[in-house]
């Protein structure tokens, strides 16, 4: 009998495994690490919005809802944006409600992509991108974003990247893993340059509110950008909410009912008690927010001081909690560099290539992490990086 791996799509076999889940299964199986590697928040989901999936429960609220999401739901969000960065969408046809930004990623690649369009992206980026765009037999065109520009996007960088057949452009800010952010000035010429090339947007600004200096800027508020934007959101991030995978699309309506149509018959719908957590969160969650943000901001200037008093390049990440060191000056790759971290000091960090090639040279380490351990996990780094300048092993 041949080996069962015959029976694999090509497209699907074809696909790397995650750089991360591999990392993560060796740290897995150690003791006292302290782990940078999680792309979550610390946090457990404020009490009021957790007492709301409970009162559902109560209710007897077990039910499907609508494929769309709850109408209650959706006018949450839509009166969300619009208060927050967002242009207003209709909570009747323009919002979808999705089981986290990932199915609405993946919803959009599926229902938006022919075989062998292309996908323009910025990288280092989120892992599922290149795989998602695969999955929908597309073609990935990474962008690279550099250190020296904070991993801002250029536009004119980006311009450079365009070749006919590119059809999406698929934008994070701010991103994971780089904490980039991009001013309004040069957005707007990314808007002008998706206008002029007939680009659809599709923008995951999952960490929006995420931001440290001044406000978020949305895509899709840009001029010329609401009909040609699919605006992806969740509460995961800024309400502590990963484990009730709620996200939501945004956009013109005729692209919300294609989506909806692959979501229809494959998750059906999002869960209800999630559901109602999430319009808790949305609508009396705010106070809870921006104390987690606070946080988040005074644990970004404790690690990025500490990178750069341990000898590493390190900018100031504009959003999300992830600091993107340059670990260069040590003479490690970014791999052999979170290897022997691991092993030498029980600090575990995101070798940089997990998030494509431009990654190399960097590492990714989470700030969604207690203070006091960051203070710990900041005084391994510091003496490793010492010890590998000095020459020296474990
Ligand atoms: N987009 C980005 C950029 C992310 O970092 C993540 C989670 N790490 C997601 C989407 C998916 O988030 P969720 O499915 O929990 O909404």
């Amino acid at each position: 009998m041949a080996e069962p791996e015959r029976f694999i799509a090509r497209h699907v076999s074809g696909l790397p495994r995650s750089g991360i889940r591999d990392f993560f299964e060796v740290v897995a199986k150690m003791r006292d690490v302290i782990s940078l590697g999680i792309g979550e928040p610390d946090f457990v989901t404020p009490w009021h919005v957790r007492e709301a999936a409970i009162y559902a429960l109560e209710r007897g609220r077990t039910h499907y809802t609508s494929n769309l999401g709850t109408i209650e739901l959706r006018r949450a969000i839509s009166a969300y944006l619009a208060r927050h960065f967002g242009p207003e969408y209709r909570p009747e046809d323009e919002i979808l409600v999705t089981v986290g930004v990932s199915e609405a990623l993946d919803l959009a690649l599926r229902a938006l992509l022919n075989p062998g369009d292309k996908v323009l992206y910025h990288q280092p980026c989120y892992v599922s991108y290149m795989p998602g765009i695969r999955l929908a037999h597309a073609e990935p065109v990474p962008v690279a974003t550099r250190a020296e520009d904070c991993f801002a996007i250029d536009p004119e960088v980006l311009e450079a990247a365009w070749t006919p057949g590119c059809k999406v452009l698929l934008l994070n800010l701010p991103c994971n893993p780089t904490g980039g952010v991009t001013d309004r000035e040069p957005l707007e010429r990314i808007a002008r340059f998706a206008v002029e090339k007939d680009l659809l947007v599709i923008s995951d600004e999952i960490y929006g509110e995420l931001t440290f200096e001044g406000t978020h800027v949305s895509l899709a508020g840009l001029p010329g950008m609401r009909d040609r934007t699919l605006l992806l959101h969740g509460v995961s991030k800024a309400f502590a909410m990963t484990g009730f995978r709620i996200g939501y699309a945004c956009g013109p309506a005729a692209l919300i009912e294609a989506m909806m149509k692959v979501h229809q018959y494959s998750m059906m719908c999002a869960p209800i008690l999630s559901q109602d957590a999430a319009r808790e969160a949305l609508t009396r969650g705010e106070d809870s927010m921006l104390r987690m943000r606070e946080q988040y901001l005074r644990r970004r200037e404790l690690v990025v001081r500490r990178f750069r008093e341990a000898g590493l390049g390190c900018h100031t990440p504009g959003g999300a909690f992830y600091a993107f060191p340059d670990i260069r000056s040590t003479g490690l790759d970014e791999r052999q560099f979170a290897l022997r971290l691991l092993e030498e000091e029980k600090v575990a960090v995101v070798p940089g290539t997990a998030f494509g090639a431009d990654g190399a040279g960097f590492v990714r380490a989470s700030f969604a992490t207690g203070y006091d351990r960051l203070i710990e996990a900041c005084d391994r780094i510091e003496r490793f990086a010492g010890r590998v300048a000095a020459g020296g092993m474990a």
